[in-house]
């Protein structure tokens, strides 16, 4: 998609510190240096997010996910990881190519890995009558 900066990073026209890549899918390393180890996990062929990506796309993110994540464990010396996704502006999405943070955690590592929610506001029951499916 012209303008997309992860489809560009994908194509290689603009740089990117590339962890890993299949045909359908590329890990790198996001630029925020907000964390060690911060890594994007995106489809090559452009999609928004997790509500208009199809399943096959979704799929191949989610092996990828998995792989790097093995990868971090298992070869890298951490201990789990971190999964963050925002799908949509309201959710706080600012690139607008669907793509899975990846963040390598470590007991006690100092991380705040998980937002701190501030108290609901709905009773959990009508919250639930609203959202059953
Ligand atoms: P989000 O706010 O969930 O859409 O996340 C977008 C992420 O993309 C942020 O963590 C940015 O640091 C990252 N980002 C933006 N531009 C680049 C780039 N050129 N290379 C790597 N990461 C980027
Ligand atoms: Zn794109």
């Amino acid at each position: 998609m012209e303008d997309c900066i992860f489809c560009k990073i994908a194509s290689g026209e603009i740089k990117g510190l590339r962890i890993f890549e299949n045909d359908e899918t590329l890990a790198f390393m996001d630029i925020a240096k907000d964390v060690d180890g911060h890594i994007l996990v995106i489809p090559k062929e452009h999609c928004k997010n997790i509500l208009d990506c199809d399943l096959e796309t979704l799929n191949a993110v989610a092996k990828t996910v998995k792989t790097v994540s093995n990868h971090l464990t298992g070869n890298c010396g951490y201990e789990g990881v971190n999964l963050l996704n925002a799908s949509d502006e309201s959710a706080g999405q600012s690139v607008a190519h669907f793509h899975i943070h990846i963040i390598p955690r470590n007991t006690n590592d100092g991380i705040d890995g998980w937002p701190k929610f501030t108290g609901a506001k709905e009773e959990l029951e009508s919250v639930f009558e609203k959202l059953r499916m």
